[in-house]
């Protein structure tokens, strides 16, 4: 344990505990402890959660925490903890709250004072951005993509000019759909990483332009299989949009009053440009 009290010394405590998603032996000793441990185990599915305990060889009870009842069990949960139990949360497989269940119960210990511990362990958009080979330093975990056309391609558009690399998980039904809706919004040249099954068999990751990606999935459909993350690479800036779309239409409103270079000047104060590379655009793009 971190410290050398046993849990039952503790404050109540609530834990946040990842289980692996594919390969059983990514639980660390330390999740073990705790879920063995813990008075309660919340968990999204008590019989999936059931399978992995008996592996693991934990006799700890289970209660039932899913995305329809936790908002009404999430109260029950924090009553038991300030009565002194301590209870470990696990979703089906990765880190909970990570499109998995958990954001009500953790938000309403906090409220109520309760110490909430995180266990760091597998989480699959982690797992792919680490070797996806896409830049790092900055990106954006987007959850699921709509399943609906019109939504999906609204989400999509949103990110379009997103430089940092954004990251979606997808459902096997709707790769093909999703890719193509990617490749018509951000069109062919655009990078992609397809991530599935990380940490299994028959794990894959392939990155290729969109116009190349999806006739790479469509060649085989054992390459649309299984559990999938999609990692879009960020927007490259080029010379062409190097001023925002507003700063450009606010310059190009004041040249038709003010000389360019007095324009130039009051728009880059406005946007925090730099004048002289302004003035310079101007010279070469407007009239
Ligand atoms: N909480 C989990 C985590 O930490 O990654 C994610 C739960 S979310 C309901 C399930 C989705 O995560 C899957 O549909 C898939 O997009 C992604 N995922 C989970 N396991 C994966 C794996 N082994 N390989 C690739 N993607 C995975």
């Amino acid at each position: 344990m971190t410290n050398h009290k046993t849990l039952q010394e503790q404050a109540p405590t609530l834990y946040i505990v990842p289980t692996p998603i594919g390969n059983l032996g990514d639980i660390t000793q330390r999740a073990i402890d705790i879920l063995s441990q813990v008075d309660i185990i919340a968990a999204e599915d008590t019989r999936h959660t059931g399978k992995l305990l008996s592996h693991l060889n934990i006799q700890t009870k289970t209660f039932s925490l899913h995305d329809h009842n936790e908002q009404e069990k999430a109260s029950l949960l924090v009553d038991k903890l300030l009565s002194g139990q301590s209870i470990a949360l696990v979703s089906d497989a990765g880190t909970p709250l990570i499109s998995d269940p958990g954001y009500h119960l953790v938000k309403l210990c906090r409220q109520a004072g309760v110490k909430v511990v995180p266990l760091p362990g597998a989480c699959a958009v982690i797992a792919a951005l680490s070797a996806s080979g896409l830049p790092s330093d900055r990106f954006s975990f987007e959850g699921f993509l709509p399943p609906k056309t019109k939504a999906r391609k609204d989400k999509i558009a949103d990110i379009a000019h997103d430089e940092r690399t954004c990251i979606f998980y997808e459902s096997t039904h709707r790769l093909i759909e999703s890719l193509h809706d990617l490749q018509e919004v951000l069109g062919s040249e655009r990078e992609v990483v397809l991530a599935r099954e990380l940490t299994k068999t028959f794990e894959t990751i392939q990155g290729l332009p969109l116009g190349e990606l999806i006739p790479w999935v469509m060649a085989d459909e054992n390459r649309r299989k299984g559990e999938m993350v999609l990692l879009i690479h960020g927007y490259r800036r080029s010379e062409s949009d190097e001023f925002s779309e507003d700063a450009v239409r606010m310059l190009k409103i004041l040249v038709q009053e003010l000389p360019l270079k007095k324009a130039a000047g009051l728009v880059a104060e406005m946007y925090h440009l730099k004048k002289n590379a302004l003035y310079k655009w101007g010279l070469e793009h407007l009239d």
